[in-house]
């Protein structure tokens, strides 16, 4: 998947602020924080989106939200935290590789997505 970006980042070729890393799963910050606390949990594998995902992924996206509660402490949101899957054109999704935003900070955050 030469052409992903997150697929990049896993791979090493494009450089990113790492928070997590092992054979299956990367955390890393994300470019543009929406809060305090903003980071992105990605399966190294190419899923395009959750909308994709099967159960033959269920282990590893198991292991990532099993995770996240330790990553969000440990950068800074002790108490709690938002996380956002965007999926698909109806979802808003940018980046076809899925992941996971944690989001949070020491503050609440605004509650859920504005109405448009
Ligand atoms: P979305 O696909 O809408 O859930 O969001 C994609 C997210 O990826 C956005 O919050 C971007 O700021 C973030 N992003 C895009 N490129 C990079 C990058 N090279 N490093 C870190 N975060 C990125
Ligand atoms: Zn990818």
């Amino acid at each position: 998947m030469g052409d992903c970006i997150f697929c990049r980042i896993a791979a090493g070729e494009i450089p990113a602020k790492k928070v997590y890393e092992d054979a299956e799963i990367l955390a890393f910050h994300d470019i543009h924080p929406a809060a305090p606390v903003h980071f992105l949990m990605i399966p190294k594998a190419h899923i395009p989106s959750l909308a994709e995902a099967g159960p033959e992924h269920a282990a590893v996206l198991g292991r990532i939200f099993a995770m996240a509660g330790r990553l969000a402490r440990e950068q800074g949101s002790p108490d709690g935290f938002r996380t956002i899957v965007n999926t698909g054109r109806v979802g808003r999704q940018d980046v076809y590789h899925l992941h996971i935003h944690i989001i949070g900070g020491p503050d609440p955050l605004p509650r859920m997505i504005a109405k448009e």
